[in-house]
């Protein structure tokens, strides 16, 4: 049984799905401006193993996850550039993809974008309206907060403390709300900002009313699973909470996950802060993978501290499961003995017990540094039984098992074949080195192993360039 920590409950609550077999679920994406940071990858690369594991539980789950494609941020930098909103997030969206792709994050069974459902949005605020939890003023609809009896249920805040917080909104000009809590469904345009059409006037939807919405249209009315990173609970997640429970009168999604934060020097790495690593760098510097086994070996709700020591110590750590690997491979292939002896398939049967401890971790709450532990266990006894004179079945076996480990977790056993930005560099510094003291034979071979990774060279009077074929 999957135990799933529910920020609802602040407990441990049995995963009990609405429909048998089915898990629905709905974790909010980046809004695209920019190329994610490491810290957005986090909720990706934690939510994908979510679903991977479901999956291997033989759910069937369908999972959605939105890119915010309308926003300040996305006008502010097409305005910088003298472009469309459009064209900034869809450039951003490709980038996003191919990121997801490098850590191995499998596409979303939907990925919807805010603007592809604003007429939704729109009908969702007109019933709220019809119901009494809206309002609209000069253009402006807000959601009558108090109106929602269970307001703050997630975030576990109350009203009037919320109240006291929120005074310096009344000075900030807000003040044609009935209530300093209420919060924006849909605002008027601003010149030089894109806009529909509403039976309000011509503007755009807030943010929150995205999420209830699109979850709406690709899961239905209840889900099973929402998540997301743990800045969201509030105010974001409560509001979605507020917007589709006042709508549908049914509770919206039955179990809450959120992820902590991925600090640096244990400061939140954020945008604003200018701390960040995007992962295209990281990408540069190390294989992807290495990023998502970083990420995993913390448990998702312990904060996380990147630094280059601990991505060095997980270069290190999936090595040894890649040399396991590798090791069974090469005994696969040279094995003389086809067959289990009865010794081996003894050995096979003790296996059973590091699964069953992969799925024992994973279970309470997705203890994905537990289920590492377990991988290095099994790699460790891999180790220690599978030698040359072992059958081609043993080491077949065993070599399966740890990448079927490995796949739930979404770890890639192989080794990447291809180059790093890092090492392409420096390779092409060496050649320079081989020019300038005349040997050109080194200097060609390089330029030739470089080729045959599909890597060109272009000598130019700026220096070398270099691309992918
Ligand atoms: P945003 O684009 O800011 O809306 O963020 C997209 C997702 O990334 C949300 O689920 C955030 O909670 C999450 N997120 C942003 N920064 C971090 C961080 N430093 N660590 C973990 N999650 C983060
Ligand atoms: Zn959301």
């Amino acid at each position: 049984m999957i135990r799933i920590y529910n920020t609802l409950s602040k407990k441990k609550e049995d995963f009990i799905p609405l429909e048998e077999g089915k898990v629905r679920m709905y974790v909010c994406g980046p809004t695209v401006y920019n190329f994610i940071h490491i810290g957005n990858a986090r909720p990706m690369i934690v939510f994908d193993t979510v679903r991977r594991y479901m999956e291997h539980k033989g759910y069937e789950v369908n999972f959605v996850s939105n890119f915010t494609d309308v926003d300040d941020k996305i006008i502010k930098k097409a305005n910088e550039e003298g472009v469309s909103a459009e064209k900034i997030s869809g450039r951003y969206i490709e980038e996003c993809k191919k990121d997801m792709e490098g850590m191995n994050i499998r596409p979303a069974t939907t990925h919807p974008l805010a603007t592809q459902e604003i007429d939704g949005m729109i009908d969702m605020i007109s019933s709220l309206m019809e119901k009494g939890y809206a309002y609209a003023v000069n253009g402006t609809v807000y959601f009558r907060t108090r109106r929602f009896e269970e307001y703050g249920k997630l975030s576990h805040k109350n009203l009037d403390d919320l109240q006291a917080g929120s005074r310096s909104l009344l000075i900030s000009g807000e003040d044609e709300k009935e209530d300093p809590l209420d919060f924006v469904l849909w605002k008027p345009k601003k010149e030089g900002e894109p806009y529909w059409v509403s039976p309000w006037g011509d503007g755009r939807p807030g943010w929150h009313i995205e999420c209830s919405v699109l979850s709406r249209k690709y899961l239905g009315e209840q889900i099973d699973i929402h998540g997301g990173g743990e800045d969201l609970v509030f105010p974001h997640h409560e509001n979605e909470i507020a917007q589709s429970e006042a709508c549908s009168g049914m509770e919206f999604a039955r179990y809450w996950m959120h992820n902590a934060f991925l600090n640096i020097d244990n400061r939140k790495m954020s945008k604003s802060l200018g701390n960040f690593f995007t992962v295209r760098e990281i990408s540069e510097k190390y294989d992807l993978q290495i990023l998502r086994f970083f990420m995993l070996n913390a448990h998702y709700r312990s904060p996380l501290n990147f630094s280059a020591e601990l991505m060095e110590a997980s270069k290190n750590a999936l090595e040894r499961i890649r040399t396991a690997v590798d090791n069974l491979k090469y005994i696969t292939e040279h094995a003389s003995a086809c067959e289990l002896t009865e010794e081996e398939a003894k050995f096979i049967k003790e296996t059973d017990k590091f699964e069953a401890d992969f799925d024992r971790s994973m279970d309470d709450d997705f203890n994905t540094a537990d289920a590492i532990a377990a991988v290095f266990d099994l790699v460790k006894f891999a180790n220690t039984h599978a030698a040359e004179g072992s059958s081609r079945a043993f080491a077949q076996a065993l070599s399966d098992k740890i990448q079927s480990l490995c796949d739930i977790l979404g770890i890639i056993t192989e080794k990447k074949e291809e180059l790093l930005d890092a090492d392409i560099e420096e390779l092409i510094e060496e050649r320079q080195a081989a020019r300038k003291a005349k040997n050109f034979a080194r200097a060609d071979e390089i330029r030739n192993l470089l080729l045959e990774k599909g890597i060109i060279l272009e000598d130019t009077r700026e220096g070398v360039k270099w691309k992918r074929a």
